[in-house]
This record gives C-alpha cells, sequence and structure tokens, in this order.
C-alpha cells in the first residue's frame, strides 16, 4: 500500500558536519534507508564534509558505525549496506577557511543535482553560503537544506536570511522543521483536504478549541549550553508547535504546491492574536529521586529559562474567532507524547437527557508514538438498560491500517531529504513565515525578561506547573491526559 517508491534522480549531496551528531543519528541512517528501499539511485552519492582529518575509508567505517547504532533493525541488510557505503565519501573542509573547497569542487560531478546540507552551527550557515559561492560549487539550480535553530529572534533571523541571500535565491533554501516531515502530519492535510467530512465542521461554529502538546520525559541532556540560552518557546513553540498550529488553522490552499501552503500557513501566524501574560505559564523541572533539576543539568544555578511553556492563543480570522488553541510543550514530563486534539462542541440539545452525560467528538491527531488518528464517536452502550451512551474510538493508527507496510514509512528526515532532491519546498518553512514567527514570539521572551519572570517549579513525571492547568480550568476546560 504505501511502498511505492519512485526513484528520485541522481545527485551529490555533501553533508557539511557529516560526522556530527545529527548526521550520525538521523541523516545518514536514513540515507542508507531510502537507498534500502530502492528510492535512492545507484549514482546518489554522499559527500561527508567536516574538519576532521579523515580518509573516506574512516568516513565509511564511521557511517557503518552510526547505522548500526543507530538503525540496529535496517543495518542487517548488510548486502545494501555495503553498497550504500560505496556512494559515500569524505573531504575535509573548514569552513571558516580556504582548505579543502578545491577538493571538494574535484569531487562533485557536472549536471548532477546539487544539495549542500549545513549540519553544522548556525553561525557557520553564512560563511559556507558564501564559500559555496566563491568557489563555484553551487550553480542556480543547487539546494541548501538549512538546520534549526534559524536565529534566536527577529533580529538574527532577518540576518539570517539576508546572509543566504546574498548568496541563494529562496526556492533554493530548504530551512528544515523536521515535524513537517512526519507522516501524520501530511496526513493532516490529507484528511482535512481530502474529505468532505471534517472541512465543514472545521470552524470555531463546531470546534470548541484546539489542543497541541509536545510532551518529552527526558531532560536538556548532553544540550544544556544551548538549552539554556533558548527554552522551550525558541526550541519548540517558535517553530513545531507554531508550524502545527498552522497545518491545522489554514485555510484551503488552491494547490498542494509550496507557495500555495506556506502562504496560508503565513496568514496564520498573523492572523495570530498577542498572548497576554495571565494567558501563558512557564515552568522548570525540578529534581526528583533518579533525575537532576533543570538547573543542575545546564549547570547554571540562577537559570531563569523555561523547560515548559503552556498558552492560550486566539487566531483572529473568520474561520477561528472564539475557538481557543491551547499549546503546552516541556521536558521531563509525565510521558513521551504529541498530539494534537481538535475538540468539537456539545451536540445542542440531548434528547437522552441529563443522565447521558456530555459527549464530545475528539478527533486526535498522534504524531508520536503510534502516528495514526482517533476520532472519538458516542454510540449507544452495548445491551439492555436503556440509552446509556458511550465514547469509542474510530482507530486510524497508521501500523495496524497498513499492516506491514507500515513499517515503510519513511522518517521524517529521509522524507525531507528526499524532497530536497526532488525540488520539492511545501514541507520546509520559508524565510516570511520564519520572519513572522519571530515577530509573535519575541515580545513574549522579551516581557519574562523585562519582567524578570521566573519559571514555575515542576515535579518531574508531572503534567507541568499546576498554573498550567489553571489556564485550562479558569476556561471551564480540561487539558487531555498526557499519555503514550
Ligand atoms: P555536532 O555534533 O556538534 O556536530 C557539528 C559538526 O560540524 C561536526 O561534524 C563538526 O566536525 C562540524 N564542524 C564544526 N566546525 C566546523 C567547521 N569550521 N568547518 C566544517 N565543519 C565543522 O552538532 P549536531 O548536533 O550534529 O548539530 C548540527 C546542527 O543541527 C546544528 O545547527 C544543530 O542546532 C542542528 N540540530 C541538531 C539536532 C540534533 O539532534 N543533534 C537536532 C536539531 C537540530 P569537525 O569538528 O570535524 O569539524
Amino acid at each position: 500500500m504505501v511502498s511505492r517508491v519512485i526513484p528520485v534522480d541522481s545527485f551529490d549531496l555533501v553533508i557539511f558536519g557529516g560526522t556530527g551528531d545529527l548526521a550520525r543519528r538521523k541523516i545518514l541512517p536514513g540515507l542508507f534507508r531510502r537507498y534500502a528501499s530502492g528510492q535512492m539511485p545507484d549514482e546518489g552519492r554522499i559527500i561527508g564534509a567536516a574538519r576532521s582529518d579523515m580518509t573516506c575509508d574512516e568516513f565509511r567505517t564511521m557511517v557503518k558505525e552510526a547505522v548500526e547504532e543507530f538503525d540496529p533493525k535496517s543495518a542487517k541488510d548488510t548486502e545494501n549496506l555495503e553498497k550504500f557505503l560505496e556512494r559515500v565519501f569524505y573531504v575535509a573542509v573548514d569552513a571558516m577557511g580556504d582548505g579543502g573547497w578545491k577538493e571538494l569542487g574535484d569531487l562533485l560531478r557536472p549536471d548532477m543535482i546539487r544539495a549542500f546540507y549545513f549540519s553544522v552551527a548556525p553561525s557557520l550557515f553564512g560563511t559556507i553560503a558564501e564559500r559555496l559561492k566563491t568557489f563555484d560549487l553551487a550553480d542556480d539550480d543547487a539546494r541548501i537544506v538549512v538546520e534549526k535553530p534559524f536565529g534566536k529572534d527577529l533580529e538574527t533571523a532577518r540576518a539570517l536570511n539576508k546572509s543566504l541571500a546574498e548568496h541563494f535565491h529562496e526556492g533554493q533554501i530548504y530551512r528544515i522543521d523536521h515535524y513537517l516531515g512526519k507522516e501524520t502530519v501530511q496526513n493532516l492535510m490529507a484528511v482535512r483536504f481530502g474529505n468532505m467530512l471534517f472541512e465543514p465542521l472545521w470552524n470555531s461554529q463546531y470546534v470548541d478549541h484546539i489542543q497541541i502538546t509536545v510532551a518529552e520525559t527526558v531532560g536538556v541532556g548532553g544540550r544544556g549550553s544551548y538549552y539554556d540560552t533558548s527554552g522551550a518557546m525558541r526550541d519548540m513553540v517558535q517553530n513545531h508547535l507554531m508550524q502545527l498550529l498552522c497545518l491545522i488553522a489554514m485555510e484551503p490552499p488552491a494547490k498542494f504546491d509550496p507557495d500555495a501552503v506556506r502562504d496560508e500557513k503565513l496568514k496564520v501566524i498573523r492572523a495570530l492574536d498577542p498572548v497576554e501574560p495571565h494567558h501563558i505559564v512557564r515552568g522548570q523541572y525540578s529534581a526528583s529521586e533518579k533525575s537532576a533539576s533543570y538547573r543542575e543539568d545546564v549547570e547554571n544555578p540562577r537559570s531563569f529559562t523555561e523547560s515548559f511553556v503552556a498558552m492560550r492563543c486566539e487566531i483572529s480570522n473568520w474561520r477561528w474567532a472564539g475557538t481557543p488553541f491551547y499549546m503546552r510543550t516541556g521536558k521531563r514530563l509525565k510521558a513521551r507524547t504529541s498530539e494534537i486534539a481538535v475538540v468539537f462542541k456539545d451536540a445542542p440539545h440531548s434528547i437522552f437527557g441529563a443522565e447521558a452525560g456530555v459527549h464530545r467528538n475528539v478527533l486526535s491527531i498522534r504524531l508520536q508514538p503510534n502516528e495514526g488518528m482517533t476520532l472519538g464517536v458516542t454510540i449507544k452502550e452495548p445491551g439492555p438498560g436503556g440509552m446509556r451512551l458511550v465514547d469509542v474510538p474510530l482507530d486510524m493508527t497508521f501500523a495496524e491500517a497498513l499492516g506491514p507496510d507500515a513499517e515503510e514509512v519513511p522518517d521524517a528526515y529521509e522524507r525531507l531529504i528526499m524532497d530536497v532532491i526532488r525540488g520539492n519546498q511545501t514541507l520546509f518553512m520559508r524565510g516570511d513565515e520564519v520572519e513572522a514567527a519571530w515577530a509573535w514570539t519575541d515580545p513574549i521572551i522579551n516581557g519574562w525578561t523585562n519582567r524578570n519572570d521566573v519559571p514555575k517549579p515542576y515535579d518531574t513525571g508531572s503534567a507541568g506547573p499546576d498554573d498550567a492547568l489553571m489556564l485550562m480550568h479558569r476556561d471551564g476546560r480540561r487539558w487531555r491526559e498526557i499519555k503514550e
């Protein structure tokens, strides 16, 4: 069912930062899976580039070990893994200097799609873009892939956009938000715009509210020094959660093409109201018996950075005026789950009387774990004893609906990289979208700084600070349970 794999054209993909954590954990194992599935052509090549002095053979060994470590199941296909490694190369390049660029140029083939993945610190994006042009490695058809974070506020995002735009036009720039590469996120668009059933109800007349939850059980881990300068608002809300909100709230684009989709998402961001301070809660996780506190994790005893944020947002347009969007995300919470829940309004009148209780349809879209969707519908409880109502889920868990083929569903990164090779920007953020998202989040973050706001402590393994619960209780609503 799913496994119809359409091969992409031949390419040379250069991964700057090919020896780094992201490359080893996600990009390289993902590319191997695309190769093993038959999507990556035999002429496709991957070139790792970083400062480390390494031969091609040493890099191949590193790639092999990365696949074995991060995708042991796929690594069992040793025949394909060996063939894949023959397509892997390495050049030592210093993004800040001139060493290695000529050798990189010698390795690249003419008349091939060229893609350059910037899997390095954002401070290197501008200099790599510049050197690609100086050394004549990228023509007008080449693509560059840029990792998050894309700036830390509007000013830095604008500066980054400007420095990339000096060397590449917007149609060449692929800003990754890997949430957009998730199967369910695309399915959300298929469900909304491929069915007659949902779209007529998709507005403030029928939708009571929408909840977006991205909960993690892990702490900041080894990313402490980066995270402490960022916080949940910059690290998660400005990009991932806002992208999900856009896809839920946008008007139907005229076509499923990059600019049509991105134009509609941009309109949503621009229609978002500023968030009142009492509609937002920040939190910071405390120590538990088994784990350290946030401040211990980031080794900053006076840190006021948030590891949790919950907020109530409003979109001022015809479709959504009056329907609140609640978003929350945090670390060290009760369970690892990402869910969008569309909670519909009560039926206007219950013919079954008050004792039948209140039943609401909820469309739950799960991004992880067990990607899929569930629509809660109300039916009669089976058996005698009168008209008792019960809510049952219509379950569309992909793994169950699609059977063994579901395992073939590509991971977000590999899907997005194949889109880069195809030249399809639909699932990538455009420069103006990123800037609009910062323009909305900046006043919130600046407000915290100006007020010396102190995040509320919350217990590891909880659902966040109590104030986050109150945020909804005040409106007579409840968060959905955080569970796997
Ligand atoms: P990392 O593990 O620190 O790797 C950085 C890579 O950049 C290494 O390969 C390093 O190799 C190379 N590098 C450093 N300075 C260089 C230079 N002057 N010239 C050429 N190469 C250079 O970082 P990462 O975690 O992979 O993250 C890479 C990017 O992805 C960052 O922008 C990060 O924010 C983003 N990101 C990462 C994750 C993740 O899960 N890791 C998730 C989302 C986004 P050498 O030292 O050999 O040069």
